[in-house]
């Protein structure tokens, strides 16, 4: 069994409208990942979503502007890649969708043989959320048509990085 691990595809992020827009290359890998989630769905992986839910005094925000504010709009997932009911949805605040989550839990109960990850931003929370499933050992593949950075140069280095220094593999 294998997951699909599909990192903050969500209207604050993938629409124009959005609060932190990863702008128009980015809205290329959505049907990409909708072919990923039909064939995970019909092979029996799960596919377990990762979404950022904030606070409205996130202290990230101190960062970057106010986004994906729990029960807002532009928290949700967008529409052309809506879960259904067997899949797993896990909210985070962090980077990282391993920091104060369920993730751990739910991925030691799993056991996929291998983690599928797709989603944005390349360099932000695909690379830290990437970087702790290698410290646990899981192994990744990164879809390089899946993933996708507001920052194309943040977006390469995040790709190699992933590759030589987590042992992920790129594809
Ligand atoms: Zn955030």
């Amino acid at each position: 069994m294998d997951v699909l691990l599909v990192v903050d595809m969500l209207r604050d992020f993938m629409t124009k409208e959005g609060a932190l827009y990863c702008g128009d290359d980015a809205g290329g890998i959505i049907p990409f990942i909708r072919k990923k989630i039909d064939d995970c769905r019909k092979s029996g992986c799960r596919v377990v979503y990762v979404c950022d839910s904030h606070r409205p005094d996130d202290k990230e925000f101190r960062m970057f502007a106010p986004h994906c504010v729990k029960g807002t709009r532009g928290a949700e997932i967008i529409d052309e890649l809506k879960p259904e009911a067997d899949d797993i949805i896990i909210e985070k605040t962090r980077f990282s969708a391993f920091y104060g989550t369920g993730l751990d839990e739910t991925l030691k109960e799993l056991a996929p043989e291998t983690v599928f990850v797709a989603g944005v931003c390349t360099s932000i929370c695909v690379m830290d959320t990437v970087g702790d499933l290698r410290n646990r050992d899981y192994r990744v593949v990164v879809y390089k048509d899946g993933v996708a950075d507001f920052d194309p140069q943040a977006h390469e280095f995040a790709l190699k990085r992933m590759a030589d220094v987590y042992g992920a593999e790129v594809a």
